[in-house]
């Protein structure tokens, strides 16, 4: 079996402790076969995964992406173009299956990433849609958590991510939420006093 990156010759290797896999030793790329995965995905007992958690986690560790991440790559198995999903972290990569025989490219260090996100047992959920928009969701919160630390400066901004929490924590935190948002409106008594 060729590598279906750099074309080299794949060699018995192993992942995940268990899981068959084919090495290639010119660019540490690994190929996992459809069938040998899902017999063994089935074995293992899945975490709950998190978004924030995927877009938060530190992969300064790994090469990311990997140098053969944005190269196109035939199937070593029936020769077709394998299909790319897009995994969120920071930086992100792709990664590679193929869609006839459901076989797996993990390009440098890629399934070291997958473990550590705990999602290495689970690739599957990456093309689904409600994992795409709960990361879409999960990102549009990071971004406002930087903006109000860019508004307010990171103390203010700090005693406000710690209010959201306490009230995430409370049954009735909406009506503080409530409150605040009155608090802010245009025409509140609150507004025209601090005008006069
Ligand atoms: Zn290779
Ligand atoms: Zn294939």
């Amino acid at each position: 079996m060729q590598c279906p990156k750099c074309k080299e010759l794949l060699t018995n290797s192993q992942l995940f402790g268990s899981l068959k896999a084919d090495a290639c030793t010119n660019c540490a790329g690994q190929w996992v076969d459809g069938d040998e995965y899902q017999q063994w995905r089935l074995a293992q007992t899945r975490a709950t995964v998190d978004p924030m958690r995927v877009l938060r986690t530190n992969l300064t560790a790994y090469q990311v992406p990997a140098a053969t991440d944005t190269k196109t790559g035939l199937c070593p198995v029936c020769q077709r173009i394998l299909s790319r999903t897009r995994v969120s972290t920071e930086p992100f990569f792709y990664l590679e299956q193929c869609l006839s025989c459901n076989g797996v490219w993990f390009d440098q260090d890629e399934a070291a990433i997958l473990q550590q996100l705990k999602l290495h047992d689970q690739i599957e959920i990456l093309s689904s849609g409600s994992w795409q928009s709960q990361i879409r969701s999960a990102q549009m919160l990071l971004n406002e958590k930087e903006a109000v630390i860019e508004k307010l400066g990171i103390d203010i901004a700090q005693q406000v991510f710690e209010l959201a929490e306490i009230l995430t924590d409370q049954p009735n935190g909406d009506f503080a939420v409530a409150y605040l948002m009155r608090r802010f409106e245009r025409d509140s008594p609150f507004m025209q006093q601090s005008q006069v």
